[in-house]
């Protein structure tokens, strides 16, 4: 996959203005001058290129050929980082990860992997920055999903298989999600998100829920009184 970029400094001049740095995925490792022969601990020397471009160099003792080490980049993959922006833009259209290997041809297992490093990412920045954040108006709700198979068909006794419930808690108001919480829909992962809810918002505020009974409960032993809380049942 190759970008239409144009160069900075040339598009600077033809627009006259610098676009701001695209955000940086990269922490390249600095490529070695120097290599020393694994066997024979003597300096190799310049032995021509890869096919890809990297250095080469050969003992001239024992004639072992090495090449440089690869660019590492996000989490340690050797995928360029304008390659896993484009990933994880797909992924966050909502493609799937087949498509996107049909779109990138970039190997499945990668695309995995990136989602999951910024998946983890995600987690860790909405953690830190979604705290104590005054809020008026809170509904809660959960996406039902499953892993590997359904309930009714999970023989394989594995208990990381089956249903799964994405828990969600947001600000009526700006869809904010203050919180979230992958478990089943049981009353241990009910209380568990209702904590997590109670770092994540301040003050008194509103809340409502469906119908699910747990919920009475973990909301009276986590948020007490600071909340008014009704159940909102369709029929
Ligand atoms: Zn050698």
């Amino acid at each position: 996959m190759t970008t239409g970029r144009a160069h900075p400094q040339a598009e600077a001049e033809r627009t006259g203005f610098l676009r701001p740095p695209s955000f940086s995925l990269s922490r390249p490792n600095k490529a070695r001058e120097k290599m020393t022969c694994h066997s024979c601990r003597i300096e190799c020397r310049k032995f021509g290129k890869t096919r890809k471009g990297q250095q080469r160099y050969r003992c001239s003792q024992c004639y072992k050929t090495y090449s440089e080490p690869r660019n590492e980049y996000l989490g340690g993959m050797y995928t360029a980082p304008e390659k896993v922006e484009g990933v994880i833009n797909l992924l966050v259209e909502g493609c799937s990860i087949r498509s996107i290997r049909r779109l990138t041809g970039i190997d499945q297992n990668t695309i995995m992997k990136i989602l999951v490093f910024v998946g983890h990412r995600c987690q860790r920045l909405l953690e830190n920055k979604c705290r104590n954040v005054p809020v008026s108006d809170v509904q809660c709700d959960e996406i039902w999903g499953f892993v590997g198979c359904k309930e009714k068909h999970n023989r394989t006794g594995n208990p990381e298989f089956g249903d799964a419930y994405c828990f969600v808690a947001f600000e009526r108001a700006s869809k904010l999600v203050l919180t979230w919480h992958l478990g089943r829909r049981s009353t241990r992962d009910t209380e568990v998100f209702i904590e997590k809810l109670n770092e994540a918002a301040s003050g008194k505020f509103q809340i409502a829920t469906d119908g699910f009974a747990p919920y009475f409960d973990a909301i009276h032993m986590s948020l007490g009184t600071r909340v008014d809380y009704a159940q909102l049942i369709k029929v």
